[in-house]
Formats: structure tokens, sequence, C-alpha cells
């Protein structure tokens, strides 16, 4: 097995100023992803695109228009392969053949709930020849007025968040751009929710996107961004930035790039508002502690009445969950277009926290929601595929890993 190059990077315990607004990216180094021999155009940029049919000998004057013809068979109408494409010509059609593919993630498993929650897990290539493929999980859930879909930036995660089974999993890798789209190509096929001849502009079922899933999205911005900006083209998968939701822990220097470079709608894991209790919670907020985090909530791009921040916040036994947190949380939010999002703690095998009491999950929502703020709380879905999983959980630990994240994904979607 490769080694894990870097480990979570390191926090330390000092909080330090914001860096300059041209300043790199701050990124952790993890496994490196090996590219296939026949690469997947999915989750190119058009003119990356055009730059591989330059590679592979197309005219210059030919390769916008191919690359448009590529776009629309890939992303409107969901071609799986290139033979599919009608409108390319067959000469043309059997040279993109040679040298790549349209593949997307392989379904592994799926599941379907009795809410008509569904469940994929995707197997991805490894770093190395003979290493244990990777995998992620991607879900979604389907609402009278939406249907949604939780996304995953990382196999594993390099935080620590101590109420986050994610947080136990060994650091894996980033996902590609074309991984992190290929999640919502999978969903589509398997809904069969593409736009066909009948209903090219028919209503979709996939019609929101949550990157709620496992990683965090601002370890992995530029892959994140990339493949934001293809799910968001409209003369494409189309969904649109207002629709999509990217969860941070709170890497505060990524998220002004956030506003400024993706354009989609933020929700902060928020947990705590002491920094002593944050910085155990979301150990992140040793690095960037709750002034830093909420005035870059102030400063985002484009937060306004009608596109509120959301502060997601986890219900957990006599830690968070108490009248005094409630008081704190709504005058902390004071000047930010926030809104509110309380979770029941979703229990994992070893974890030393519970939820906290259904009556004390409503005293706080109605402090909160007298106070101004909409504050549902999220009820999970998708139980009964759930309990279908607990049997394998006892299996192996990865397996219990996965399924609790799902748990998660799903009690997180709204
Ligand atoms: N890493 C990002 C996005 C993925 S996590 C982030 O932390 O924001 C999506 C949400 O699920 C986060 O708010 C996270 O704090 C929350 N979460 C993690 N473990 C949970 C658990 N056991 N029960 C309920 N919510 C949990
Ligand atoms: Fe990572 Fe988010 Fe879990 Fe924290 S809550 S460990 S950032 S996935």
């Amino acid at each position: 097995m490769t080694p894990v190059a870097a480990e979570a990077g390191s926090i330390d315990a000092h909080a330090h100023a914001l860096p300059p607004a041209d300043a790199p990216l701050e990124k952790v180094a993890l496994e490196t992803y090996v590219a296939l021999a026949k690469p997947s155009l999915i989750g190119l940029s058009r003119s990356e695109i055009a730059d591989e049919l330059g590679r592979i000998g197309v005219a210059a004057a030919q390769r916008k228009m191919r690359s448009q013809q590529l776009w629309h068979w890939m992303y409107v109408r969901g071609a799986r392969e290139f033979s599919e494409m009608s409108s390319i010509s067959k000469d043309m059609r059997s040279e993109l053949e040679k040298h790549f593919t349209v593949a997307r993630p392989e379904v592994v498993a799926e599941q379907i709930s009795n809410d008509g929650t569904r469940k994929w897990l995707l197997r991805l290539p490894s770093g190395t020849a003979g290493e244990k493929a990777h995998e992620v999980e991607c879900v979604y859930i389907p609402e009278t007025d939406r249907g949604t879909l939780c996304v995953s930036s990382q196999v594993g995660c390099t935080l620590t968040c101590s109420f986050c089974h994610t947080g136990t999993q060994r650091l894996v890798r980033n996902l590609t751009p074309g991984e992190i789209v290929g999640q919502i190509m999978v969903a589509r096929d398997r809904l069969n929710d593409w736009a066909d001849r009948e209903t090219p502009n028919g209503n979709r079922l996939v019609t929101n996107v949550v990157m709620m899933g496992m990683g965090e999205p601002l370890y992995n911005f530029d892959a994140v961004r990339d493949a934001l900006l293809i799910v968001s083209d409209n003369e494409g998968i189309g969904i649109s930035r207002r629709r999509i939701t990217l969860s941070t822990s709170g890497v505060v220097p990524n998220i002004k790039r956030t506003g400024d470079e993706i354009g989609v709608m933020l929700a902060i894991s928020l947990h705590a508002v002491r920094d002593e209790l944050r910085n155990e919670l979301v150990p992140i907020n040793k690095k960037y502690p709750l002034a830093e985090l909420l005035q870059a909530c102030r400063d985002y791009p484009g937060a306004s009445n009608a596109r509120r921040i959301t502060f997601e916040y986890v219900m957990l036994r006599g830690v968070n969950d108490s009248l005094e947190d409630a008081k704190l949380l709504v005058k902390m939010l004071k000047g930010i277009h926030a809104k509110i999002n309380l979770i029941p703690f979703n229990p994992w095998p070893g974890t030393r926290y519970e939820c906290s009491d259904w009556d004390q999950i409503e005293k706080f929502s109605e402090y909160v929601f007298n106070a101004g703020y909409s504050s549902p709380v999220r009820t999970p879905r998708g139980r009964d595929i759930l309990a279908a999983c607990g049997q394998l959980k006892s299996e192996t630990e990865k397996l219990s890993a996965r399924e609790r994240q799902a748990l998660r994904a799903m009690a997180m979607t709204d």
C-alpha cells in the first residue's frame, strides 16, 4: 500500500492572521491519483477536451465544435459510449474510442429504501496496482419538491472531528473532478434522469447537489471547483449554483474563494459556539477560530437574505445542547444572512457522544425559531436500508465506516 504522503495538515494550537487574498490555497498532500491508460473525458473543461482532441490529431479549426458536441452528448444526453453520439461522424467516433472513454465510477452496490432514498457504493481506481480499490458512497434523497444528491469530495477525511466517523478513517485520497462529476452522472444513469428526445427539458429527478458526503471539500478545492463548474454549466447538467451547497468544517482561507470562483451556497459545520468546545468537536477551529470563521461568513461573496448561509449544528446530549448555547448561537449569528440546521447526532460504535433528548432538541429549536431563524431538525432518511447495512456492519470495520457515513449523509440533506 502506498504510504500516505502527509498526514492531515497538522493543526497548530495558535490562531493566526488571515493570509493575503493572493496567498496559495491551503492544501494537504494525499496519496497520488494514477491516471487511467485510457482516460475518461468526464470532468474535463471544454478547453481541456479541445486540448485532448488536439493531442490525437484533430485539426485546430474543428476542436471547439467537436468539444461542444461531446459536451452535449455527455452532459445533456448522458451518453455512455461514443457510439451513441450520432451527430459525430463515424470515423471521429472510432478515433475517440481508441483514446478515451466517457466512463463514470463503477457502481458496486445499490440500495433502495422504502422512502425512495438510494445509496450507491462506487469503486474508484486506487493509487497503485495491487492496492485495494477505493470506495465512496453517494446518496440520493427524493422529496416532494426536489431530489438531492449528497456527493463526496475525498475518500476519508484528513480532519478529525470527534463526533464524526469519517474522521476516524485512514486518510486515502482526493477525488478527481471526473470522480466528483461522475457521482452525479451515476445518479442520473441509475435514475434514468437524462434528457431524451421526448423530454429534452422535462423535469429532472436530481435537482440539488450537496457536497456533504465524505471528505472536506475545501481541502480538495481545485477539483471541487472544476467539478461544480461542470455540474452548474447550463449547456450541460445544468444544476444552478443556488441548488448546490458546499459544506465546510471551516477552512477559512478557501471560503472567499468558494464564493468568488464557484459561487455556490455555503454551509458551515458550526456545532459549537465557544472556541474551547469547538476546538474539541471540530479541531480545525484551533487553526481558524470562531471569530475568523464568522468574519469569513460575513464577507462571503453573494450572501444575502435570499442566499443565506446554512449553519449546521449537531445535537450532542449534555455537550452543546443547552439553552445557553442556543442563546449564544443566536447572538453570534447576528448580522449574518443565516439559517440554522439542527442535526440529531447519529451514533457510531465507539463514540463517546449521544444524541440529545428529543424535547431538548425541540426546546433548542424553538428558541432559535423565536429569535427569527428557520431551524428545521433534519430527519434521517433511508432508515430501512441502513438497517440492512447494519448486518454488514459487524463484518468489517470498513463497512461500518461507510454505513455511518451514509447515515450521516442522509440525515444531513435537506
Ligand atoms: N467535511 C465537511 C462536509 C461533510 S460532513 C463538513 O464537515 O462540513 C457533512 C455534515 O455532517 C457536517 O456538518 C458534519 O459535521 C456532520 N456530521 C458528521 N458526523 C456526524 C454524526 N455522527 N451525526 C450527525 N452529523 C454528523
Ligand atoms: Fe471531515 Fe467533515 Fe467529518 Fe469533520 S465532520 S471529520 S471535516 S467529514
